[in-house]
């Protein structure tokens, strides 16, 4: 077996240039810190299923931690301190998150350059539940309590370009705050609809599952309860139109009544808005009952109504840009294109795919090759190719491990 070593595409290299050309030269001393001047990292705690501590005990048990051992930062687990009981109790994990876009040319963090924003949460492990509509079958919408297990690990797991997630993270929560602060609406005019479009497939669902799964963690001290309501547009004119305005009723006036209650957060999650515009346009050309139509205004007609409620985020996705309903993208804040993944996120991608495989032992690691003989082996694998003037690269990487193979059996 060949060795695989899997290097994450944005792993810090060389940070540690103290050292050059042989020449050890002392490290600069601090700057002294300047309060306004650091940099706000979000450190998540998510504590034991078994945890009963309060959470302000664990905030301040952490950010004690992190101050003892003057660390840098960068996105990734911090151990937990085995010396510390009540942590180690407690705790399943630590993880410093969304240092990226600070940390530019493969720079660090240091410790003093940093403000840590500590973020304790405890998984819910209550699962969706289901709604039924009237026949008892088509489920119309699911409801989860935030943050909840399954969508653990799903924000680290979707990888995009330039930024969009922090777009989007940074979108909300300067929506959160400015509803906090009371920002007069009419004066400024913002809401609270997010819509992203593109191909099926580029993770725009699970984009949205997590972000809200991120911003109920984020915004966990204002907002102590979380719950996430995904609809599938779809399956609200799927077959029961006559039903369907009443599932829109019934559907927002449980919204209505969770956005109620101050401390509670709420998403809404709307799947294939562009179903809406079809619904619409069909109803016009008379090849569907009226019926739907009127499904479509009383679904645009209870999210204005849902405008006016601060603790409320709607977030919607559509496959097919050109067929949103006008009415939906004129009311959406951002709009974020969502395209297929470019070459360093599939190759991310692929990577952390092996990297799980890896971790399992479903794969197995194993060395043996020095530098030398790697650096030999796309040379060998080319004189081993049958037919090495017409090669794509999944064959030749088949062929490379084939030979490697054959390198570590001839040692
Ligand atoms: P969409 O809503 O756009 O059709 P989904 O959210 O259903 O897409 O995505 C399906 C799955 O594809 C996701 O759960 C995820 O595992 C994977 N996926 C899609 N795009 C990405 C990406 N950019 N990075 C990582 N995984 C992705």
């Amino acid at each position: 077996p060949m060795e695989i070593s899997l290097q994450s595409a944005t792993d810090n290299f060389g940070a540690d240039t103290s050292e050059q050309n042989g020449i050890v030269s002392e490290p600069p001393p601090p700057p002294p810190p300047l309060a306004e001047d650091k940099v706000l990292v979000s450190v998540e705690v998510c504590l034991k299923p078994s945890s009963t501590a309060r959470i302000e005990d664990v905030r301040s048990a952490v950010e004690i931690m992190l101050e003892k051992r003057s660390l840098s930062y960068i996105d990734g687990p911090v151990p937990v301190p085995l010396d510390d009981s009540f942590l180690v109790e407690n705790v399943q994990r630590i993880c410093v998150c969304d240092t990226d876009e600070w940390v530019e040319n493969h720079d660090i963090l240091l410790f003093w350059q940093v403000k840590p924003g500590v973020h304790v949460f405890q998984l819910s492990e209550e699962g969706p539940c289901e709604e039924l509509s009237g026949d008892g079958q088509l489920s119309s919408f699911n409801e989860w309590i935030l943050p909840a297990k399954e969508f653990d690990g799903m924000w680290e797991s979707l990888i995009y370009e330039s930024g969009l997630k922090q777009r989007l993270l940074r979108y909300a929560a300067s929506a959160l705050l400015f509803s906090e602060k009371g920002v007069d609406p009419f004066l400024i005019s913002w809401n609270r609809i997010i819509l992203l479009h593109g191909p099926p497939g580029t993770g725009k669902t699970s984009l949205c599952k997590a972000l809200a799964q991120k911003l109920s963690i984020r915004f966990s001290s204002r907002y102590p309860q979380c719950q996430l309501v995904e609809v599938n547009a779809h399956s609200l004119f799927s077959k029961w139109f006559s039903e369907s305005g009443k599932l829109v009723a019934k559907l927002f006036q449980k919204i209505q009544e969770m956005v109620e209650e101050e401390n509670n957060l709420v998403f809404v999650l709307i799947d294939e808005v562009e179903s809406l515009a079809a619904a619409r346009k069909a109803a016009l050309s008379g090849s569907e009952p009226s019926d739907s139509i009127r499904v479509v205004n009383a679904l645009l007609t209870q999210m204005d109504k849902l405008k006016s409620a601060t603790n409320v985020i709607i977030l919607t996705t559509s496959n097919i840009t050109a067929a949103i309903d006008i009415a939906f993208v004129d009311r959406a804040d951002i709009k974020a294109y969502v395209g297929p993944p470019t070459l360093q996120a599939r190759y991310e991608i692929l990577r952390s795919c092996l990297q799980e495989l890896l971790r399992t032992g479903i794969l197995s690691n194993s060395q043996g090759l020095s530098g030398r003989a790697l650096r030999k082996l796309p040379f060998l694998t080319h004189a081993a190719l049958a037919n090495p003037c017409i090669c794509d690269p999944s064959k030749f990487l088949g062929t490379m491990i084939d030979t490697s193979r054959r390198e570590r059996s001839e040692l």
